[in-house]
């Protein structure tokens, strides 16, 4: 009993884990973008940094698609689905999942 709400506390923090990385990842990906703009408006002649500018941009986007997509895929601990629906653009306001209806970090009640 014990073991499982172990169990079960540990996935909903990987749940938080994932979330807060998409969330933190996307605003780095945000900042990247404005660092890049600014880049352009100071260092127009400067190709080193425009370049720098250029691929932290795209590394940060690309780190963001890949924290965007291991939060989208993580499983609901109750029905075993995805937790966010396939078109759910408020996903990080998801207090429940999609398909079964279990809150976010709901500690009984499962399998
Ligand atoms: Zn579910």
């Amino acid at each position: 009993m014990e073991i499982a709400e172990n169990n079960r506390a540990e996935q909903w923090r990987d749940y938080r884990r994932k979330r807060t990385a998409a969330l933190l990842f996307g605003v780095g990906a945000f900042l990247t973008t404005g660092a890049l703009a600014l880049a352009i408006h100071i260092c127009a002649g400067n190709h080193i940094v425009l370049g720098a500018a250029l691929v932290t941009m795209t590394l940060a986007y690309i780190a963001y698609g890949v924290a965007i997509v291991r939060f989208h895929l993580w499983k609901c601990p109750r029905c075993g689905r995805r937790f966010i629906g396939v078109f759910d653009i408020f996903s990080f306001l998801r207090r429940k999942c999609f398909h079964c209806g279990l809150p976010v970090g709901h500690q009984t009640g499962g399998l």
